[in-house]
C-alpha cells in the first residue's frame, strides 16, 4: 500500500469528509484509505478508530469490543478492507472473483434472529450477532460486503475522477453522471483547473 501516514498527523478537518462520501458503508470502507493531501492515509490506525468507524457507520455498540486481544479488530478489520477492496476490483475488472479469504471470514460470523417488542407499535425482527471474536464482530460489515458483491449494479461503481483521488462511491444519483468523491473537494478542484485552462488559452 506504499506509504501512509496516521490518521494524527492530519489536520482534522480533512477527516470526516473524506470517510464517509461513497453513499454505501462497502465503499465507505474502501475510503477508509485515501490521499487529503499527498501520501496516502489509513484512517484505520487502532481498535478504537474501527470502532468508532463501525459505530458511525451504524452498525455496531462498542463495548461488544472491550474483551477482545489489542490489535486483534484492527488487524481483522483491514484485512476485511483490503480483501473487499480486491475483489470489488475483480468485480468492476468483470473478473472472476476469489472467494476464499471473504468466505473464510464470513463463516467464522454468528448470528440469530430475535422478535423485540417496542413499547409503541408492532413487534420488529433485529439480527443480533455475536462478538467473541474480531471476525464475529465484524460480521455485519462482511455480510454487507458479500451482499454488495452479489448484487450491486458495477456500472455504478466508480472512483473519484479526482487526480491523484483514490475515493470510491455508489452513484445513487437520479442522472448517474456523478464524476467526484464530493464538488466540495475533487469537483471544486476540477472547476478551478478547467477555469484556469480556458483562461490560458485564450
Ligand atoms: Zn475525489
Amino acid at each position: 500500500m506504499g506509504s501512509v501516514k496516521s490518521a494524527g498527523q492530519l489536520p482534522s478537518s480533512t477527516f470526516p469528509d473524506q470517510e464517509f462520501v461513497g453513499d454505501d458503508p462497502v465503499m465507505d470502507m474502501l475510503n477508509t484509505v485515501a490521499r487529503p493531501v499527498d501520501e496516502l492515509v489509513d484512517f484505520w490506525q487502532s481498535d478504537g478508530d474501527v470502532v468508532r468507524w463501525m459505530a458511525r457507520a451504524g452498525w455496531i455498540d462498542g463495548d461488544a469490543a472491550r474483551h477482545l486481544r489489542p490489535g486483534k479488530l484492527l488487524e481483522a478489520a483491514r484485512q476485511l478492507r483490503e480483501t473487499g477492496r480486491r475483489l470489488v476490483m475483480q468485480r468492476k475488472n468483470g473478473k472472476r472473483l476469489d472467494l476464499t479469504e471473504l468466505n473464510d471470514f464470513l463463516s467464522q460470523g454468528r448470528s440469530y434472529c430475535e422478535l423485540t417488542q417496542p413499547k409503541i407499535g408492532h413487534p420488529v425482527v433485529v439480527r443480533r450477532y455475536e462478538s467473541k471474536t474480531a471476525e464475529q464482530w465484524l460480521a455485519p460489515l462482511a455480510e454487507a460486503a458479500a451482499e454488495f458483491l452479489a448484487t450491486a449494479d458495477f456500472d455504478l461503481v466508480r472512483g473519484c475522477e479526482g487526480d491523484g483521488c483514490v475515493l470510491w462511491f455508489y452513484d445513487r444519483t437520479k442522472s448517474h453522471r456523478r464524476r467526484w468523491c464530493s464538488m466540495r473537494v475533487c469537483g471544486n478542484r476540477h472547476k478551478v483547473a478547467s477555469y484556469r485552462s480556458r483562461n490560458s488559452d485564450l
